[in-house]
Formats: structure tokens, sequence, C-alpha cells
């Protein structure tokens, strides 16, 4: 048996960012950028108004007020799109719509609201600083300016941000193969009727969401009884994935047949049985570039051996800036007793008590629980050797869901979910 930090680096040793392809911006959302987005340009290319109102020359209505109003010559009219005429002198304004480029001369932009229209121009009855609605060339990004780093996972903001530099197309990675097999003779494909002493799939669900939801295109292969010419079939049709994912059937049972069918098929093995609980008999093989999981059936085993082995890989077949899962720290809000053996995740839910992160464990750590993990947000990584945690001991953790599902964040102060204050 292997710690998880050795197995880790035996998959580390292994695992090579996958190549690159060019999609469209419009199809980029949740890929992995491979390029630094630098920009050709100052955005915006332009100082523009940030206000509809009146482009002025500060300098001009210093004594502005109320009572002593400045009246201003109204040179033209640039609505967003055009381009003044003429430059600003001593005494002149032109009228301007949010977004048009300040016409020559002008540094400031009076807000219509703050104006009143005079018979030979405009009254303007308030003094401002200059540059005030002005938003100048380069605010937000400057001409060459790094907009966007390669490994950046793309939401909607880097879209438009990617989009502001003028392009419509943009290099990520390609999305790595995931091939998704369910082993066991009592499993079912859900759908149909429940058979006596069998049970629905669930892990071939799970470990296909989680692999979308790291950003590989992930398909189910369906399910393989305890059989080796079944299982066989299974491997055999998912020669070309990048990473084959079977569940169950990697113990020591006497169905068990996972590890032994995998070596026979020629698949090179990197590690069998982890020094961690849940997920002790984790498998990993590759076979020429392609990787081979094979993890504990129970589903919670199942989802926790993905996140630690499975994710890591994908993560760096994507090219991703930060591989694995984000780790922090919480306090613990109740005592712990422990076995000592192996390196222990449990499921916990966080909450914020009083500004202070605190983390609760899951009161059923079984690991076929899944409901442990539809409601918990983190794992408690506890080394191995601990029997004993005290209530307030700072412990480590793991997100789980980085953008959240279902999992509760409960706040004291507020008594109600999420963010409101
Ligand atoms: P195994 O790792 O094959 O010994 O399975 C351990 C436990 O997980 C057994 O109770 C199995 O019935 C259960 N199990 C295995 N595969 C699945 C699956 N795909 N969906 C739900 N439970 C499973
Ligand atoms: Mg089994």
């Amino acid at each position: 048996m292997i710690s998880l930090e050795e197995a880790v680096r035996k998959l580390q040793a292994r695992v090579r960012p996958l190549g690159v392809e060019e999609v469209s911006v419009l199809r980029s959302f949740g890929r992995i950028l491979r390029e630094d987005v630098r920009s050709p340009l100052a955005i915006p290319p332009f100082a523009r108004s940030a206000m509809d109102g009146f482009a002025v020359q500060a300098a001009d209505i210093t004594g502005a007020s109320r009572q002593t109003p400045v009246t201003l010559e109204v040179l033209e009219d640039i609505p967003a799109g055009r381009i003044g005429q003429y430059r600003l002198r001593k005494g002149t304004a032109a009228r301007i719509m949010t977004g048009a480029a300040l016409p020559g001369g002008a540094d400031t932009v009076v807000m219509v609201e703050d104006t009143e229209p005079a018979p030979d121009g405009v009254r303007i009855g308030r003094a401002i600083a200059r540059g005030s609605h002005v938003v100048s060339a380069g605010e937000d990004i400057r001409k060459g300016e790094r907009a966007l780093a390669a490994g950046t996972l793309i939401g909607p903001a880097e879209m438009g941000m990617i989009a502001a530099t003028g392009r419509s197309k943009v290099k990520v990675s390609i999305r790595p193969q995931v091939r998704v097999v369910s082993t066991g003779s009592e499993i079912l494909r859900p759908g149909g009727p429940l058979r006596p002493g069998h049970i629905y799939d669930t892990n071939g669900y799970s470990l296909t969401g989680l692999a979308a939801g790291r950003g590989a295109e992930a398909r189910f292969l369906g399910i393989a009884p305890d059989r080796k010419g079944a299982l066989e079939r299974k491997i055999a049709r998912a020669r070309d994935a990048h990473l084959l994912i079977l569940s169950g059937g990697v113990s020591v049972g006497d169905h068990d047949l996972v590890q032994d069918i995998l070596l026979q098929a020629g698949i090179e093995q990197l590690f069998h049985r982890v020094s961690i609980k849940p997920g002790m008999p984790t498998f990993a093989g590759m076979h020429g570039k392609r990787f081979v999981l094979g993890l504990p059936g129970h589903p919670v085993s199942c989802m926790i051996t993905f996140l630690l082995f499975a994710g890591l890989l994908i993560d760096t077949m994507l090219g991703k800036k930060a591989v694995g899962l984000r780790r922090g720290q919480a306090t613990l809000s109740v005592p712990l007793c422990l076995k000592p053996r192996r390196r222990k995740f449990l499921r916990g839910i966080l909450r914020e008590s009083a500004g202070r992160l605190m983390v609760e464990p899951y009161p059923a750590q079984q690991s076929s629980v899944l409901k442990s993990m539809v409601v918990s947000g983190v794992l408690i990584d506890v080394p191995e050797g601990v029997t004993e945690l005290k209530a307030s001991t700072l412990v480590d953790i793991l997100y789980l869901w980085p953008g959240g599902f279902n999992q509760r964040v409960q706040s004291s102060r507020s008594g109600r979910d999420g963010l409101t204050p």
C-alpha cells in the first residue's frame, strides 16, 4: 500500500497536457485557455463619454454654480459611433451621448441633469472636477497588456474580455475523452424495474458528472457484470479514450476481476491500494499514453477517489493553472475520535460563524452514504495516525465543488442560506 503523495507523484510523473484547438469565443465557455491573450489595442480604444451630457473644458466651468451658471456655445451633437467635427475652444461645448468619443479639446463631461438649455447654447449650473464622466483610453486594458493568462478557465467575463481584444476565436485545450464503466453483477441501469438483490447504478452517473464538470468529454459506456468477457468488451470499447474509469470490482473479493483483467489486457500498473479512507482499493494504470483508473464501488469512495486522482489527471491534461482540489482551513465544530490507520477524507459541512469558518463532519461517514456528498461542501483532510481531534482545532479542508451545487452554507448571523447580509 502506498501513500496518497506517492500515488499522486506516480500520476504526475506520467500525465502531460493534451494538445490545443481553436474554437469560436462564443463556444469557449468552460474551456481552458491555452494562450496568453494580449490586447493589440487599448480598451476602450479612445476616450469616451460615460454619460449623456455635454463635453466641455473643465477650465470653462470652474466658477459655475446654480446662482452663477456658465453658458457655453454648443458646436454640435455627437452620438455614439460618430466622430465630432470640431475641436472645442474656450467657451464652447458639444452635446455628447454615452459611448461617443470625446471631441478634441474636451476633457470633461457634464451630465445632462446638471445643465439647462439656453437660447445661445447650454447653461451649466455646477463646477465639476476635470475628467469627470470621461472613460480614458486604455482604462480597462492598456495596449499590449496581457488581458488573460494561459491556463485560465474561461467563464462569461473571460469570453467578453477575449472579444474586447477584437478576437472571435481562441486557443483552448482539447477536451480529454473520458469513458466510464460501472462493474458489478448486482448493478442495474435506472429506467427499468428493480430486481431482487439488485441496485440501480450510481457511480456511472456520478463519475460522468464529475468528469464533465471538470471539463472532460465524458461518455458512459454502461454496466459490465462481474464476468471476464463482459469486462473485456467494455475495456476494448474505451481503447481511444484518454482516461478510462471503472468503478467496482477492484478489492479482493472473489468476483473482483478488474485488476486481473486490466493487467491481462497489457495495462501497466502504476499503483493498486492507497493508504486512504475511503478509497483504499484504488487501481491506476497506463496503456501507452492512456490512463485507466479502477475506483472502489462504494458511491462515496468512488467520487472521492475520482476527485483525488482522476481530477488531477484531467486538470493536467487540460493545462489548468491550478490542478486538483482547492485547499483551505476551517475550525472543527465538534470533537472527533478516529482510528489511526490511513489518511482520512471526511465529508464536512462548512458554516460561517462570527466571521470564522467552521466545519462539521457529516454525521454518517460510511462510504455508502451518498447523501453525505449531496450536502457536504468540503472534505476534512485528517492525517494518518491522528486518533483525536478536539473541537476548535484548525483542520485542513478540500473544497469539493468550487461553483457550488446544493451544499449547505449557513451563516449563523443571518440564519439563512447564501450571501444575504
Ligand atoms: P465493490 O467495490 O465492487 O466491492 O463494491 C462495493 C459496494 O459498492 C457494493 O455494495 C456494491 O454493490 C456497490 N457498488 C458498486 N458499484 C456500484 C455502482 N455503480 N452503483 C452503486 N453502487 C455500487
Ligand atoms: Mg462489485
